[in-house]
């Protein structure tokens, strides 16, 4: 029997887990219900498990044979602040929150997996099924890795996945690099000194600072990064004052930043507090920036992202694989664990749906035999048993 048959005898069991997962989706940090389930499922199947790592995470631990390799398989588990709007049996039990990013779906997959080789311990060595809560830039990834993750259950390789809608089921892409953006939110105070409004004279106008810094901005991108590494720098947010013949002691500036490496969002960090500073010393107030890294770049390991392949390739074949799929500005904060360990990344097909984070999104169960199969199969070729 295919992988692929083999998990399909759990579909029905892993459907109703998922849209249990679905009517009760909880936000990230705080997923305690979702935790516990997991928790009981892999217990359920003789597996080792380790509750509260890292907040509300979950390591599952399954060991067969001789073998001391490791390989470290991740799921996603937070739902996020909206509210439903598909008319579906197991449509959202919690007002204002939804799983509107299919991460029950990858929740689920995981278990799936975990069910298929508990079961049949068809590989050598030592599998870690981390359940990770809080992905939605709520700092679950950081959270696991400051509770000592790869201190306590040590990998050679890790292994996460996404959900893509548009991509048709049964299909995959990847690509070897920079795979997802890395993110950071920034927050620019410039304070100057208040006045009547009719007195300029009296003021360091903290506002037209702000403008002026607003637009100088713009250039961190276009004159100080090299064209051939994308990058993002968007002004989102500018506040100021309260009444019209007032002009105020301070203003804000805040926005997001993208890049696809370290080395550039250290250039645009270093870009931001240079003008902002400057800036407002040419009007005689001052800035202090405010610089949030909240996703590392996802840079998938070039043999990571091989492996992973060619397992997606034994479940469907390879023309149903894209090997060089174009990055996105997305951001995903798998990228943390995967600056630790080699790792790589995947896209599954999740067919036709409203895109992720839009209120009418919807994970298809269809697609769990596919990320079920390829968590096992890249666990099963990347631990491949020896004839003992
Ligand atoms: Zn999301
Ligand atoms: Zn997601």
């Amino acid at each position: 029997m295919s992988l692929l048959d083999a998990i399909r005898r759990y579909h029905p069991e892993l459907t109703a887990i998922r849209q249990d997962l679905h009517a009760h989706p909880e936000l990230g940090m705080t997923e305690h219900r979702t935790a516990a389930l997991v928790a009981e499922k892999l217990e359920s199947w003789g597996i080792e498990v380790h509750r509260g790592v890292g907040g509300t995470g979950v390591v599952g631990v399954l060991r067969a044979g001789r073998g001391n390799r490791a390989i470290g398989l991740r799921a996603d588990m937070d739902a996020l602040p909206l509210e439903e709007l598909n008319d579906v049996p197991y449509r959202s039990t919690a007002p204002g929150r939804m799983h509107a990013c299919g991460h029950d779906g990858h929740t689920t997959m995981l278990l799936g997996a975990a069910r298929h080789l508990a079961e049949t311990k068809n590989f050598d060595g030592i599998v870690h099924f981390i359940f990770q809560p809080g992905e939605e830039g709520c700092g679950g990834a950081l959270a696991m890795l400051e509770d000592g993750l790869f201190e306590r259950f040590p990998c050679d390789a890790i292994y996460g996945m996404h959900n893509r809608p548009g991509m048709p089921i049964g299909e995959y892409g990847i690509r070897p690099g920079p795979t997802a953006a890395g993110g950071a939110f920034f927050d620019i105070t410039v304070t100057g000194k208040g006045s009547h409004g009719a007195r300029p004279e009296a003021s360091i106008d903290p506002v037209l600072t702000a403008c002026h810094i607003a637009t100088a901005l713009q250039s961190i991108v276009s004159r100080t990064v090299n064209p051939r590494d994308p990058a993002v720098v968007s002004v989102t947010k500018v506040q100021g004052g309260e009444a019209y013949n007032v002009i105020p002691e301070t203003a804000t500036i805040a926005g997001t930043a993208r890049f696809f490496s370290r080395e550039v969002a250290g250039q645009i960090e270093a870009g931001l507090a240079r003008m902002a500073e400057g800036v407002a010393a040419g009007f005689g107030a001052t800035a202090r920036l405010d610089w949030r890294l909240i996703f590392a770049p996802t840079v998938n390991d070039p043999e990571q992202t091989e492996a992973y392949a060619a397992a997606a390739a034994a479940l469907v074949g390879e023309a149903k694989v894209a090997r060089d799929k174009p990055p996105g500005m997305g951001s995903e904060d798998f990228s943390f664990m995967m600056e630790k360990v080699p790792g790589a990344y995947i896209h599954v097909g999740n067919g036709d749906s409203a895109s992720v984070h839009n209120p009418r999104y919807q994970f298809n169960d269809a697609a769990i035999p596919y990320g079920a199969a390829l968590y096992a199969q890249v666990v099963e070729q990347g631990l491949k048993r020896g004839d003992r």
